[in-house]
């Protein structure tokens, strides 16, 4: 059963400021923000808001660290490695105060976070392998002639980022800048900052030189726009909405032409056919969307069900959704917190509005689970069609919506019938019809038989609107250097 608490532990808040050049400063403008436990609606502290004039004061400090002969220039790439792995122990270290502050600031169940920490760390430590090993290559030409290729670092990188998986969405955006050889100024979301700020002092003990990373905490249109316009900020990688997404290539555009990476949203499919396991099916839909409250890029937000199984996946999945914990993050049984905030909360309950009046079945759910606090139940809706609000949109919130397919060419197309290309899973016990499915559908990764097979070496990102560039494994590593082709002629005369 769930338990609700408005009664959070008590957790030391040590920094709320901004860390630029490895030291705190207040914000340059005199301001504040709140922030707040989505748990409770209450404010935790208030944290100095970043604006343009503390991103310019980010930039010379980050310029400083990336001159020529500066230590971290000058910095052998397996040190630069030692020290990057050195942060990932930090976290290892400090995951239990680190886990209960992310749970206190997102919402998110104490157990997700431990497991978010771990990944980071891991992240962090697959990189770190990378500083000295990502190299160049010696083409063939004549023999009057060296020609070769050298990997140098882009310089400042702007990094803004969600409030979905605070700590694991910074290892994933430092770890390929910093191995490269990059300096990085990254803003955390303004719901989220805390953990940034925790670990913006792990990153000073881990031995970092000061400037090398700069972390800003503000909102979107002051901070997170002035990275984004900054002429001395030569690269930008933006992980949130679409929306946001394409304001952010335009100001890159409108700018310096900095290089821009995108990760963004998604509406993904998972495809169930009539051959799998059905518990078995019911389990992996459940976790592909419920996990993390849904607030996932790659929630499986549509679940389309052939018609052979669909009404004992549907009877199952009831049973399994209305069995979820939701309640208390700070409960080890608790399987699911709120959502982000308030705003979060409505829209999600209005996409709830929107599909009851479309026609789709409520099955279960539908309603907050809670008086105070941000939590949603697990809802399940039968009878989605295609062209619902629910079928089309990201909801980014706990709801379920299954679809039923009669044939393997109809629901190719209708899986791809979307502007994103995130994700997508298949559930099938049949290889030559899983690898149909793998050469068909139109996403960045295509999971069979399993979902959210995430991992630091596997890269990650979206076709068509879910992003652009990838991120973890090698490929991750492109968008943080350049190519700089060298020709040297020999000359005749020794
Ligand atoms: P958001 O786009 O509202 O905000 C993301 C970040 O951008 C925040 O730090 C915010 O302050 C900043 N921002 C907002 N306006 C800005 C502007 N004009 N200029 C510069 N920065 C600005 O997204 P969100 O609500 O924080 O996160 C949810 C979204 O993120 C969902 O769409 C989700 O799918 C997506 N997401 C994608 C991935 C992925 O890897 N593809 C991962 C997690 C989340």
């Amino acid at each position: 059963m769930a338990s609700f608490t408005s009664k959070p532990p008590k957790i030391e808040i040590k920094y709320t400021q901004i860390f630029i050049n490895n030291d705190w400063h207040k914000a340059t403008n005199g301001k504040t923000f709140p922030v707040i436990n989505p748990s409770t609606g209450e404010e935790i502290c208030q944290v100095e808001e970043g604006t343009k004039n503390d991103i310019d004061k980010a930039v010379e400090a980050a310029r400083k660290a990336f001159h020529i002969n500066s230590p971290w220039r000058t910095l052998e790439p397996s040190a630069r490695g030692k020290i990057m792995r050195k942060f990932a122990d930090l976290l290892r270290r400090d995951i239990e105060y680190l886990a209960q502050l992310e749970t206190l600031n997102n919402g998110k169940p104490v157990t997700n976070s431990k497991m978010d920490i771990m990944g980071a760390a891991a992240c962090i430590d697959y990189y770190a392998g990378w500083a000295d090993k990502f190299t160049g290559e010696t083409l063939p030409t004549t023999s009057d002639m060296f020609l070769y290729t050298r990997h140098e670092p882009i310089g400042i990188c702007g990094q803004i980022i969600p409030w979905n998986y605070p700590i694991l969405m910074l290892a994933t955006k430092l770890g390929p800048a910093l191995a490269c050889g990059n300096v990085v100024i990254l803003k955390p979301s303004e719901e989220t900052p805390l953990t940034a700020l925790y670990c913006a002092a792990l990153i000073k003990e881990a031995g970092f030189p000061p400037g090398v990373v700069n972390i800003v905490p503000g909102d979107g249109p002051n901070c997170g726009n002035a990275i984004v316009l900054h002429e001395h900020i030569n690269k930008i990688s933006f992980t949130g909405s679409v929306e946001v997404g394409k304001k952010v290539q335009e100001g890159a555009a409108k700018s310096n032409l900095k290089r821009v990476t995108l990760e963004l949203g998604g509406k993904s499919p998972l495809i169930i056919c009539e051959d799998a396991d059905v518990n078995f099916a019911v389990y992996v839909a459940h976790e592909a969307i419920f996990h993390n409250a849904a607030q996932n890029c790659i929630a499986a937000s549509r679940t389309f069900v052939h018609s052979k199984i669909y009404d004992e996946f549907i009877a199952k999945s009831v049973a399994l959704a209305k069995k979820r914990i939701v309640g208390d993050p700070f409960d080890p049984a608790t399987q699911q917190g709120p959502q982000i905030n308030k705003s979060q909360f409505k829209r999600i309950l209005n996409y709830i509005e929107s599909g009851k009046k479309a026609g789709a079945k409520l099955e279960c759910g539908g309603e907050k689970a809670n008086d105070k606090g941000y939590f949603i139940k697990p809802t399940v809706f039968s009878n989605v069609k295609d062209d619902m609000e629910i079928a089309r949109e990201e909801i980014f919130g706990p709801v379920m919506s299954v679809f039923k397919f009669d044939s393997y060419d109809e629901v190719i197309e209708r899986a791809n019938a979307t502007n994103f290309g995130l994700v997508a899973g298949v559930l099938t016990k049949d290889l030559t019809r899983a690898l149909k499915f793998v050469q068909e559908l139109q996403a960045g990764s295509v999971w069979v038989n399993t979902y959210a097979a995430m991992k630091a070496q596997a890269p990650f990102g979206g076709f068509k609107q879910s992003g652009q560039g990838r991120e973890f494994g090698k490929y991750g590593l492109e968008p943080y250097y350049e190519v700089k082709t060298v020709a040297i002629k020999l000359l005749s005369k020794m």
